[in-house]
């Protein structure tokens, strides 16, 4: 992935942490409903515009294609008229001979049918024989289309203006020129000998008045009937409506292809429908076309307006669509928002310690009983972890009390409860130390069973046994908490006197001497009459360690035994001499 993209990554995934559910759910939900409705809703009101449109040029093209059926129609009655007319029998006789009767019946003809300016009669040679009102009679219409084809059959001419009765006929009210179509047929004797062509001429307005009536038929639609020669000249209506299909689809119509083109014009805003008249009977048609226009904001005005409409209620339908989402996004959201609330709460000062059942959805159900599972595994596990350290703690505790047991062990004599060697000389050491730093004063007594192997000859190991306890007792008795005793093996004592002098040393060794002497020993049932001597001596600056202090006090003791036992000589520094202490 580029860095940008990676970058651009990064973005989205922050802005959707930052969304709630509910506006994630509610932004999908509203952006699918705005492109389905909006899809929906387009398609439809396209659907609705064009079906409308079609309906409107379809129904343009029937105006158009009935329009020009009625003309056609009636020129074809015109036509059949004339032709029965000329085939009338009683009309046989006077075809040649009686100009006046048949003028007479053409003027009846021209009642029946007003629509006739004229009707007149000539001869093969051009003629006029007779003719209504007299018009054009002995003048020639040789050279008049309408008189050409009549005599090869039944015609009808285009619209033209009058050439020879304009100026015979009254002036028109709106001052426009006569203009008129032409019927004619050729008119033949009993023995079938042509004898003449008998022509009218359809005065236009009866085209106009049938247009104006088809107009006004529309109503409010505003549709305007052009029609256009075979040549495309505009016979009647507005100027020629502007046709997208051009030239060759209206060329199609003129060259009698019939069928008819819808189109919507785009140059002036006009919906036109041109249909071309069909062929007579005879196949001798005029091809005019006939175009429907209506102004197309007009005819497409309904069709806009069922797209707007359709495009309203798509509207409302999305609106509605996303109202729901946003409804049903905060129902999904609303239990999670609590829980998370809730979960935030647990295990804070005074604050719940299980979280309350939630319901809303199965996730939202499911979800509340993982957590309050989770709650509930924590709590055992948290009860394991205070029963452990529990344990542990006790565990540690024995532990020191073994350690402090086995060290006590360690540090004392089984026999008496004294401290052994090694843990006298170990505190001894520490003593000194403390002696030489404040310069106090230290003394050291060796105290010693006088005679003792006698004991344990005559009264047994036991007793002498019970001998040794008794005496450390004792020592153990007379001595300062603070001050260490120690049995060094035997029967054989050392006591280590703190902040003390040589006259309160002298005074406390003869206090535990006379303390045995004076004590009654029974042991195995017999009294033992026990002594010992002592040696005291006191810490000096030249004493180089503890083991000095003790050999001084070895050597008052060897003075003491040496000097009658039971009793205590103080061994002071080297050069000075022993006393009794
Ligand atoms: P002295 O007056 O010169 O000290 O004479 P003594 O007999 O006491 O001589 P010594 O101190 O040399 O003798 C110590 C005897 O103590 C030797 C040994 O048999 C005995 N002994 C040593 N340890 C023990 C013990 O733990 N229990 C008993 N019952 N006797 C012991
Ligand atoms: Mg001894
Ligand atoms: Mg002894």
């Amino acid at each position: 992935m580029s860095p940008r993209l990676s970058d651009l990554h990064q973005r989205v995934l922050a802005i959707k942490d930052s969304l709630t559910v509910r506006t994630q759910i509610a932004a999908a939900g509203a952006m699918t409903i705005l492109v389905v409705v909006g899809l929906l809703a387009a398609s439809a009101a396209w659907l609705s515009y064009a079906n409308t449109a079609t309906l409107l040029t379809s129904k343009l093209s029937s105006v158009a294609a009935v329009t020009a059926e009625r003309l056609q129609r009636y020129l074809v009655t015109r036509q059949r008229e004339v032709l029965l007319f000329s085939r009338l029998e009683p009309m046989q006789k006077l075809w040649q001979n009686d100009p006046d009767a048949l003028r007479k019946s053409l003027e009846q003809l021209q009642q029946s049918f007003s629509d006739f300016a004229w009707i007149g009669f000539a001869r093969v040679d051009g003629t006029v024989v007779a003719a209504t009102g007299r018009l054009l009679e002995g003048k020639s219409v040789a050279a008049r289309p309408w008189f050409k084809e009549g005599l090869n059959g039944p015609m009808v001419g285009d619209v033209h203006e009058a050439a020879l009765l304009a100026s015979l006929l009254a002036a028109r009210p709106d001052g426009e020129p006569h203009r008129f179509v032409d019927v004619a047929v050729p008119v033949h004797g009993p023995d079938g000998a042509l004898l003449g062509v008998l022509g009218g001429h359809l005065d236009w307005d009866w085209a106009r008045r049938l247009i104006a009536s088809v107009e006004a038929n529309e109503g409010a639609h505003r549709t305007t009937i052009t029609i256009f020669s075979a040549s495309g000249d505009v016979l009647l209506g507005p100027a020629a409506p502007a046709s997208n299909a051009g030239g060759a689809a209206l060329n199609r119509l003129h060259r009698g292809a019939g069928g008819a083109i819808a189109e919507v014009a785009a140059a002036d805003g006009m919906l036109t429908a041109f249909q071309s008249s069909l062929a007579f009977g005879d196949g001798n048609g005029l091809n005019w076309i006939v175009a429907a226009s209506q102004p197309s904001q007009l005819a497409l005005a309904a069709a806009a307006q069922s797209a707007r409409i359709v495009l309203a209620i798509g509207a409302l339908a999305g609106l509605i669509g996303i109202v729901m989402i946003a409804l049903v996004a905060h129902r999904i959201a609303r239990p999670i928002h609590s829980i998370t609330r809730e979960a935030d709460r647990i295990g804070r000062t005074f604050g719940p310690t299980m979280l309350q059942r939630k319901g809303g959805s199965a996730e939202v159900v499911q979800l509340s009983r993982a957590l309050r599972s989770l709650l509930r595994r924590i709590g055992f596990a948290e009860e394991r972890i205070k029963e452990a350290e529990a344990r542990a703690t006790e565990n540690a505790r024995q532990f020191e009390d073994d350690v402090n047991r086995l060290r006590r062990l360690a540090d004392t004599d089984a026999l008496t409860g004294l401290l052994n060697r090694r843990a006298f000389l170990a505190a001894a050491e520490e003593a000194i130390k403390v002696c030489r730093h404040y310069k106090r004063g230290l003394a050291a007594l060796m105290i010693d069973v006088d005679h003792f192997k006698l004991i344990n000859d005559r009264h047994g190991h036991p007793a002498g046994d019970a001998v040794i306890k008794r005496v450390a007792d004792i020592i153990a008795g007379c001595v300062r908490n603070s001050d260490k005793a120690a049995r060094f093996g035997g029967e054989e004592f050392v006591v280590l006197l703190r902040e003390i002098d040589a006259d309160t040393a002298g005074v406390l060794a003869d206090r535990i001497r006379s303390a045995i002497a004076d004590e009654a020993i029974r042991a195995g049932g017999e009294r033992v009459d026990v002594t010992a001597s002592i040696g005291v001596a006191l810490f000096d600056e030249a004493d180089r360690d503890v083991q000095d202090l003790i050999e001084r006090a070895d050597q008052g003791l060897y003075l003491a035994k040496n000097s009658g036992r039971n009793r205590a000589v103080f061994m002071p520094r080297a050069g000075d001499s022993a006393k009794a202490a």
